[in-house]
């Protein structure tokens, strides 16, 4: 299982989940593959996500956008299951912005700290690129990514 960071061409950005990165092109090319914000199929990669530590966390964000292909037999139904998981994720997102503290480029360094009691255990936020994740991943440090739709971030200041 592959998993993308994506942008469609409204900069929401959100994680797609594929076999492998020939499914991916595949999906994408035949415009399987859209956006779970605006149904948009102008999807693009993109090099990394924000992700979360979320070490001695009570809380945890639920409802990971998911690319699904098109489903055109219940359009409607569809996008009123989007629209749904989309203000679910709001909820968790604008709860997640509240509860941790941003360290933006900073994530993959604090979070090591944290780990090895060298800072304040707590619940931070930033940018980490996949090296970086899966380097973390490996030390035992766990992250999870959060797609934060662009002009989100705006509101919540
Ligand atoms: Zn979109």
């Amino acid at each position: 299982m592959k998993v993308f960071d994506l942008r469609c061409a409204h900069e929401h950005t959100f994680e797609g989940w594929f076999g492998s990165e020939d499914d991916y092109l595949s999906q994408q090319a035949r415009g399987l593959v859209t956006c779970p914000v605006c149904g948009d199929a102008q999807i693009a990669r993109m090099p990394s996500a924000p992700r979360l530590n979320l070490s001695g966390a009570t809380m945890r964000a639920e409802g990971t956008p998911v690319s699904r292909p098109h489903d055109d037999t219940a359009p409607r139904d569809v996008a009123k299951a989007k629209s749904e998981l989309q203000s679910l994720w709001m909820k968790a997102v604008r709860h997640v912005m509240a509860n941790t503290e941003d360290v933006g480029s900073q994530f993959a360094e604090e979070a090591r700290k944290i780990h090895y009691a060298e800072a304040p255990e707590r619940n931070i936020r930033g940018t980490v690129s996949r090296e970086e994740s899966e380097a973390l991943a490996e030390e035992g440090i766990d992250v999870m990514p959060l797609p934060i739709p662009d002009g989100f971030k705006d509101t919540l200041q």
